[in-house]
């Protein structure tokens, strides 16, 4: 029998990643001879491990914080919505080439349209967070022509750089800037997406006050290592919709698998491995 294809995980620190769980199940139920794990590597140890992927049978990994930009002049192609984010989380790899893409933007849109029956087109959003997530998200969000979408970061001018980049990229769509969270007219929004890790921790903040979340508002937090951060703890009470990070994570797995396997991914057999790991 021939040796395994290797997939994997590169960050740091890694070691509570749910991924290997749920690509492994996915491997494992369709039979591929094939197993996911973790590389944790620290930022010195990238150049040797991408001179030696072809040695390793590595085919494809998964990247995550700190590296998904860092990667970039490792690889020799990207695809135009990686570039448009300006990060990669999946790298195919094949005999001659490593092509560089990003399944989280549209890991979040699919479960926010498919399983939360959410449509962006013409809805107000405010978005918290100009990060590495952040970024895929507004792009994607923007493919789908919301009527605004306002944007906070304690980085102010992470937030104005992405506000700028949005506006050269998309037309009709009014893309605002706030100073604050109260700045985000909550109140006023049809969907309300946590970007930051903020609320990760048992004893974080919550950045949102109650009295300005309103009762028909979708609340998204991209954390997923927790079923319920304290914002969307309020936004619950406040009789409002919720969702934790979770079917984001589940989505960008899929999009992966897909561009891996070039195969459908069994996605109900991957959420179940989620849901089994989270438990755990
Ligand atoms: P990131 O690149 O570090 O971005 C986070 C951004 O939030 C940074 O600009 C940060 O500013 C800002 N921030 C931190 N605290 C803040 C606060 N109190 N108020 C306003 N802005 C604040 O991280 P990321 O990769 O985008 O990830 C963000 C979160 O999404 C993490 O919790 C991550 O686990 C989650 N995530 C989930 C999925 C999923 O599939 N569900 C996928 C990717 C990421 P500073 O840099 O100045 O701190």
């Amino acid at each position: 029998m021939s040796p395994s294809k290797i997939y994997g995980l590169i960050g740091y620190p890694i070691k509570h990643s749910l991924s290997p769980a749920m690509h492994n199940a996915a491997f494992s139920s369709l039979t591929l001879n094939a197993r996911y794990q973790l590389f944790p590597l620290k930022e010195d140890e990238l150049k040797e491990f991408f001179s030696n992927l072809k040695r390793n049978n590595i085919c494809g990994l998964n990247v995550t914080i700190p590296y998904k930009e860092t990667v970039i002049p490792f690889l020799h192609s990207l695809s135009q919505e990686a570039r448009l984010i300006g990060a990669v989380n999946t790298i195919k790899v094949s005999d001659t080439t490593l092509e560089g893409f990003n399944t989280d933007g549209e890991g979040f849109l699919r479960h926010l349209e498919q399983d939360l029956k959410f449509n962006p087109k013409g809805q107000t959003v405010s978005l918290i967070g100009a990060g590495g997530a952040a970024r895929a998200i507004a792009v994607y969000l923007a493919k789908k022509t919301p009527r605004g979408l306002t944007i906070y970061d304690i980085d102010k001018t992470k937030a104005l750089t992405l506000i700028n980049h949005l506006k050269e990229n998309f037309t009709g769509i009014e893309f605002k800037h706030a100073e604050s969270i109260e700045g985000l007219n909550i109140q006023n929004s049809n969907l309300l997406i946590n970007a930051t890790p903020m609320g990760m921790k048992e004893d974080d903040p919550c950045l949102v006050h109650k009295d300005s979340i309103p009762r028909d508002i979708l609340v998204y937090d991209l954390i997923y290592n927790r079923k319920v951060t304290k914002l969307l703890q309020i936004a619950k009470e406040k009789g409002a919709q919720v969702s934790s990070g979770l079917g984001m994570l589940l989505y960008q797995g899929v999009g992966a698998f897909e561009l891996w396997m070039a195969q459908k991914a069994p996605v109900e057999i991957m959420r179940k491995a989620l849901m089994e790991e989270l438990n755990k």
